[in-house]
């Protein structure tokens, strides 16, 4: 089959020809049919030193998709060929303390899909049935095949309480922008979402964020006077990974507020900790997407009032990848959706 892989130490993904994936008794074989690419493909095409650090070499990349059921192991019960799937790309050892708790997300032995074993940038993908998850008719290949990301979004903005509370959402990539568009779906009363890139911002609009905010023009206690909001925010959703927008969150929050924090900051950064202190924070560090419960209120939220579609700016082939990363790379794309 044909595979985007990271076959050697260095920059750039190849596409090659690869077997296809065997499958054990308890895992369902996809015939992959979109993936999106995320920021970890691109630190992964850029081979930066998290990705030396985590990637073995060779590898087939990539963790957002959607297919078909291809075929099945002899223990699958689920599942049956033609069916289709998406699936969490984080695969739990299932024997932790966490995983036996159900609380599959906070599991001590995460491997992710694409980053430390196959991923579905490829013809087929071999996924345990247990990481699995069925798609409803009604939703769209190219929605289910973004459900990693959007499931980072939901889970993040899920975190807290948000009916009627003031949101900031630092950072408008695909993420920040789906985050925004939750908070905003859920009933928060101001929701507020800042980037220093313009195009990014212009998306979030496009999309249907009310309050964008450029950050290097406005400051954040201009926009709270603007906005008639005298105390400052309830809930903060850190997805920039930028320290001057955690720094700008903290100075923001009212006290006794709560901050999720989702974006990956590419060295450690300080803080003033007494802000925190003092102002009574609650920061909230978030990995991946709720097993499962992020997945069902995610289809749920997309079934009704979540319409994320405008996110999608790119759509080609795979072997178009170059194009694809290239306008990842590029800090203007939403979305790059690939047909395999
Ligand atoms: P992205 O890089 O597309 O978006 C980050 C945005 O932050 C960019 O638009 C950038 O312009 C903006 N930004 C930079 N400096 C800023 C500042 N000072 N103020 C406001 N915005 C600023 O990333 P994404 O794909 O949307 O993901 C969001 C973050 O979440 C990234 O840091 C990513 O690495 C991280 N992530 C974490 C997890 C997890 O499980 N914790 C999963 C996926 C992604
Ligand atoms: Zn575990």
């Amino acid at each position: 089959m044909k595979a985007l892989v990271k076959s050697r130490p260095e920059e750039g993904l190849w596409m090659e020809r690869v077997p296809v994936p065997e499958i054990g008794p308890n895992d369902v074989l996809i015939r992959v049919k979109k993936t999106a690419i995320c920021g970890t493909d691109v630190h992964i095409w850029n081979w930066d030193e998290w990705a030396r650090k985590t990637v073995p070499v060779p590898l087939i990349t990539g963790h957002e998709f959607v297919g078909e059921v291809a075929d099945v192991g002899a223990a699958v019960t689920e599942y049956r060929v033609g069916q289709r799937v998406s699936g969490e790309g984080h695969i739990v050892c299932g024997h932790c303390r966490n995983c036996r708790a159900g609380r599959g997300h906070l599991c001590r032995n995460t491997l992710g899909v694409g980053v430390q074993r196959p991923g579905a940038f490829a013809e087929y993908l071999a996924l345990p049935q247990h990481n699995v998850v069925a798609i409803p008719d009604d939703v769209p290949d190219e929605i289910a095949a973004i459900f990693d990301p959007l499931g980072n979004a939901v889970h993040t903005a899920l975190s807290f309480d948000l009916v009627g509370e003031d949101v900031l959402v630092t950072g408008a990539g695909p993420i920040g922008i789906m985050g925004a568009l939750v908070a905003q779906c859920v009933g928060a009363r101001k929701v507020v979402i800042t980037d220093i890139n313009p195009a990014r911002l212009a998306l979030a609009s496009r999309l249907g964020v009310r309050n964008t905010v450029n950050a290097r023009e406005e400051s954040l206690a201009r926009v709270m006077q603007r906005l008639g909001m005298t105390e400052g925010f309830d809930v903060g959703l850190e997805m920039s990974g930028a320290a001057p927008a955690f720094r700008d969150m903290i100075d923001a929050m009212n006290n006794g507020g709560k901050i999720a924090i989702l974006g990956i900051a590419p060295t450690g950064f300080e803080i003033d900790w007494n802000k925190v202190i003092f102002k009574m924070l609650h920061l909230k560090g978030i990995y991946g997407r709720e097993m499962f419960e992020t997945w069902y209120k995610m289809i749920a939220l997309v079934q009704g009032p979540l319409d994320v579609s405008g996110l999608i700016t790119h759509r080609l082939p795979a072997d178009d990848f170059r194009d694809g990363f290239s306008a990842m790379r590029s800090g203007e794309a939403g979305k790059v959706v690939m047909d395999w």
